[in-house]
């Protein structure tokens, strides 16, 4: 089978896995003949075998702009070649990472595994651990673009085929999409953590809440958790740990009803979303309730400071992204 279809089938099954990839996070990429294929920005990993999702840019003016610390970099549309974009849509807001990475096939995700070892504040030494079979390496949190790039150059060295993004996810690349996906379960399977299991959610209670409000109950039982599971909705309440938390669900999680927020999670009831939410707003709080069912009372953890989720939440790129997946 060609690369790229083969691409597109992987793609679109770690897109299909809610422990991989939620909503339009994750991305995926090949490189071949000059050309970088990446994930648009906003487009969803699990449409990439029915949809044209993919856009290509030309890697090597990318990767001479990044050496030169080009602005250009931060959104990547200069480097689109026009000419082969049949989806017309704009390249992923992470398009950098792939670029730096020499391997042709190149796949990022949120796993969420990864993300409960990744937000913890001793990330680095526990990860050291759990990967010296690979290699690898540990980039400090920085927001997407032109930021995380530049974090990625100060700590890559030939070799290194595994990233692990600080308060954020996972990198893996290889040079075929047959071995990229074989790494791909191989860390995340020696990266798998404990998880508490689901607190069924209160229905009765749910749906009289709902009772002439333009709310619904959420509908996996995953997502219920956030709010059934005592200690997930204490430490993933107010606090961000990753950079699509804070961009979909703001940076707390509302509790009441009255908030009027697109996904309200009711204390040991469970989890409503607003009937206008965007398609990615349950995902997300899923995600969130099994990053948090991963994590114990007294696991050290770090969150996104002020600075940084005042620099996620307005970058340009970023608003693109949004307005696009409002619109999915
Ligand atoms: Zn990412």
């Amino acid at each position: 089978m060609p690369e790229f279809s083969a691409l597109k089938i992987l793609s679109a099954r770690a897109g299909a896995d809610p422990l991989l990839v939620q909503a339009a996070g994750g991305n995926t990429s090949l490189k071949q003949n000059g050309v970088m294929w990446i994930k648009a920005s906003g487009a969803w990993l699990r449409d990439a075998a029915t949809r044209d999702i993919f856009v290509p840019v030309d890697h090597e003016v990318l990767l001479t702009a990044l050496a030169g610390n080009d602005p250009a970099c931060e959104a990547c549309t200069d480097f689109v070649l026009a000419d082969l974009n049949a989806s017309g849509l704009r390249p992923s807001i992470e398009t950098t990472l792939h670029a730096l990475m020499p391997q042709r096939v190149v796949v990022h995700v949120h796993c969420v595994n990864t993300i409960a070892w990744a937000i913890r504040g001793d990330a680095e030494q526990r990860l050291a651990e759990k990967l010296k079979a690979f290699n690898w390496a540990f980039i400090p949190y920085a927001r997407p673009g032109l930021l995380l790039a530049n974090a990625i150059v100060a700590r890559l060295i030939p070799g290194i085929d595994v990233l692990i993004l600080g308060n954020h996810g996972l990198v893996v690349a290889a040079e075929s999409v047959a071995e990229v996906e074989k790494l791909l379960n191989r860390v995340v399977e020696v990266l798998v953590k404990p998880v508490r299991a689901t607190v069924p959610p209160d229905l009765a209670a749910l749906h009289r809440l709902c009772k002439g409000t333009d709310y619904a109950l959420a509908r996996n039982i995953e997502t219920h958790a956030l709010a059934t599971d005592v200690l997930a909705l204490e430490r993933g309440k107010d606090a961000v740990f990753y950079p699509d938390h804070v961009v979909f669900l703001g940076i707390s999680v509302a509790t009441e009803i009255e908030s009027g927020a697109a996904l309200v999670a009711i204390p040991g009831k469970g989890v409503l979303i607003r009937g206008d939410a965007k398609p990615a707003i349950e995902p997300m709080g899923r995600c969130l309730a099994d990053v948090m069912r991963r994590i114990e009372a007294d696991d050290p953890l770090t969150a996104l400071d002020d600075e940084a989720i005042d620099r996620l939440v307005n970058w340009d790129a970023e608003k693109y992204r949004r307005s696009l997946t409002a619109g999915t």
